[in-house]
């Protein structure tokens, strides 16, 4: 049988990044991403842990050799590990080169062990802070040393762990080098994300709570000498290296389009939308065709077609109220 041609864009970026959505749910409710009471999307609406598969299992025929699953939090989708153990079978055939998702870490006490038998070697777990107080806060629902043991589940399972932490203005910036250290304790892999406006909060809140990367640079500068690293992973962040520890360090500054050019990737909502580009509105409605016929020659000629009107970049502005409602779609159904 001839593989069908890859999916290529119009500015030639071979799209082989595939990050998808699996759930809306999720058990915290961070400030700066949901509202504390949110209305989730009836059952019917999403799609089916076998339609996930299949929809996987297409864009992997199609050359997407990475998949990050996320959420809402995936892990507590339910029945999520039949869904990654039907696609460890496209890590074990060599077909997918990297299985992997960004989590809470609330649930990996209980899924770490069977995560690391699937083959995923690594996840991205989101914590903000070392404090209990403010992690209850901040998550409003969370509770610090669950996610703490789930993390060091995932560590003892073989996972190797990074850590993403949205920057915040007056809320984390005492713990700078606290959590560095605590990476570098530890041994997790360490990225900073810059706020973007969403959740449900005033104006007002919300500019107070941005911290620009470029100050958390200056300042992680004051102690540590910093070397830019080339690597890319084709992803949004950019990395640094701490001289005095070796830790390679991420920044992700998603309202800058400095990663366009290399943009590899798109984002399945876990009700079958197809955006292609971090910053646009423009998306493809695949479940239909999933939906419609049993083969998957309507699913395909509708990806390619997706794929056909991926924009060449963004651009956004912090100031411009459009990109609240763009980025509060995309966060909570794409998963940030
Ligand atoms: N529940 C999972 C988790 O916590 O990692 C996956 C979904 S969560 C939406 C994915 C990532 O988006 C998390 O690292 C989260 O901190 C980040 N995120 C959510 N809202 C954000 C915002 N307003 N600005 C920047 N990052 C945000």
């Amino acid at each position: 049988m001839t593989r069908p041609a890859p999916l290529i864009d119009p500015f030639a970026r071979p799209i082989e990044y595939l990050r998808v959505s699996v759930t809306d749910r999720c058990d915290f409710r961070c400030t700066y991403c949901m509202a504390e009471h949110m209305t989730f999307l009836p059952k019917k609406e999403l799609l089916t842990l076998e339609e996930l598969d299949r929809m996987c299992t297409t864009f992997i025929g199609l050359g997407v050799e990475k998949l990050r699953i996320t959420g809402g939090e995936p892990l507590v989708r339910k029945g999520i590990m039949t869904f990654f153990q039907g696609m460890s079978r496209h890590l074990e055939s060599g077909a997918l080169r990297e299985l992997t998702l960004t989590t809470n870490g609330s649930q990996l006490g209980r899924f770490a062990t069977d995560l690391a038998a699937l083959g995923i070697k690594r996840i991205n777990v989101s914590l903000d802070t070392l404090d209990d107080k403010k992690f209850a806060d901040i998550t409003r629902w969370g509770r610090l040393p669950q996610v703490l043991k789930g993390i060091d589940a995932a560590k003892a399972a073989g996972i190797r762990v990074k850590i993403n932490v949205v920057a915040l203005k007056g809320f984390n910036e005492d713990e700078l080098f606290g959590i560095v250290d605590w990476c570098a304790h530890e041994d997790h892999d360490l990225t900073f994300i810059e706020v973007m406006p969403m959740g449900d909060m005033s104006e007002e809140a919300r500019l107070d709570q941005y911290w620009p990367l470029e100050e958390l640079r200056t300042r992680l500068a004051e102690r540590f000498t910093l070397t830019d690293l080339a690597e890319r992973t084709g992803g949004p962040a950019r990395y640094v290296k701490l001289e005095e520890t070796g830790q390679k360090i991420g920044f992700i500054t998603p309202l800058t389009h400095n990663f366009c050019e290399s943009c590899n990737r798109v984002r399945l909502t876990c009700t079958g939308e197809l955006f292609m580009c971090l910053g646009q509105e423009d998306n493809a409605d695949l479940r239909a065709p999933l939906r419609e016929s049993a083969e998957n020659d309507l699913l395909e000629a509708a990806i390619r077609n997706a794929i056909s009107r991926k924009p060449k970049g963004h651009d956004f502005d912090y100031s411009r109220q459009k990109v609240e409602g763009q980025m509060s779609r995309h966060m909570s159904h794409t998963g940030g």
